[in-house]
């Protein structure tokens, strides 16, 4: 988020409120009551007026990207995936598939998304249940992408998984399936982090409870990294592996020494992407305050206020040794 009006954004994440129906290993969103419906969260017409503002001052192609919890737990999304449609935004969500049906699909598809990550860690359908808590998730997850397909031809449907202890085993085989799937467009790996959501301390790896999910033998999971960039580098659209090569080597770096892995560069977090959370607050970091509330005021003059200037720079100067930039804000080259 550079603070000179000629900034560049690329992108903006809408925050869905964290709630979900699986009870994955690896995340514990689905403690929070599905029930409960804040009056605070923003309605359809917030969205709208919201993504209005941000039209007025970004040039295309411009994404959207929503996220939860499970983003199609909200009614909220495919209405404000609607209104990105109308002024021409690319929308994108991941999800873990378990509600998507025909009736789902064709909803999806009359939103008219852009791109879907679906969530699949394994081949093997005991080992991606297990993980993701809850019996026929690999079911749902891998009949969806056939009929999304179906339903809107131009989706690009792509598989998020992360590599972890229990799965690592069958990475390589799972990136072969997809590059040979004909309705997969391609494959996003994450490294396991500290489990969201909950209260584990920074050392999480090394309790027995997350045993089965961080992958202890280093040698193991560098051939297994080794074996996917080779594969990248082996074939056009890089193996349809969508992570960088350069990626793929922090990743290591992570594995072998968490506690003393450095962040690749300085954080750019903010640099070109708006972060909005459920309530419409518009956010740098988590760990830092606010910038302001697009609810209560325009969106363009909280991003380029004084306030977001300094956040920007505390940001630009943080020396904490984030894991947010080894996964989903990544920010390496692009080889
Ligand atoms: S990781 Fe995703 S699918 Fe699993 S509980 Fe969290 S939000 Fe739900
Ligand atoms: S804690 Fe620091 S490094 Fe991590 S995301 Fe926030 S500003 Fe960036």
């Amino acid at each position: 988020m550079s603070n000179q009006m000629t900034a560049k954004f690329r992108q903006c994440d809408i925050a869905l409120p964290n709630q979900c129906i699986l009870k994955c290993k690896m995340c514990n969103f689905w403690q929070n009551d599905l029930a409960y419906e804040d009056p605070g969260w923003l309605g359809v017409e917030e969205y709208k007026r919201i993504l209005s503002e941000i039209r007025d001052f970004v040039d295309d192609p411009f994404c959207v990207s929503f996220g939860g919890g499970e983003p199609l737990l909200n009614d909220k999304l495919l209405e404000a995936a609607k209104i990105c449609r109308d002024l021409n935004f690319v929308t994108s969500f991941p999800t873990n598939a378990y509600l998507i049906d025909q009736a789902m699909a064709e909803k999806i598809a009359a939103a008219e998304i852009s791109s879907i990550g679906i969530s699949l860690d394994s081949l093997d359908r005991r080992t991606h249940d297990l993980l993701r808590g809850k019996d026929g998730c690999w079911e749902k997850a891998v009949s969806a992408i056939s009929l999304l397909k179906k339903y809107r031809p131009a989706l690009s449907v792509n598989i998020l998984a992360v590599i972890m202890g229990v799965n690592l085993g069958g990475i390589i085989e799972l990136a072969r399936w997809v590059y040979a799937h004909p309705d997969l467009h391609g494959i996003v790996f994450q490294a396991i982090q500290k489990p969201f959501n909950t209260s584990s301390p920074d050392n999480w790896f090394e309790l027995a409870e997350y045993a089965e999910l961080w992958p202890s033998d280093r040698s193991a999971v560098n051939a297994v990294i080794d074996e996917l960039i080779a594969l990248r580098r082996s074939r056009d659209r890089g193996f349809k592996i969508c992570n960088p090569v350069s990626q793929l080597e922090v990743f290591k770096l992570y594995f072998s020494n968490p506690k003393g892995f450095v962040k690749p560069r300085r954080c750019h977090l903010a640099d070109n992407v708006i972060r909005l959370d459920s309530f419409g607050n518009v956010i740098a970091c988590e760990q830092m305050e606010f910038l302001g509330s697009a609810k209560e005021a325009n969106i363009r003059g909280i991003l380029y206020s004084s306030k977001a200037r300094k956040i920007m720079s505390s940001i630009h100067n943080c020396a904490k040794n984030c894991y947010h930039l080894v996964n989903c804000f990544y920010d390496g080259e692009s080889k």
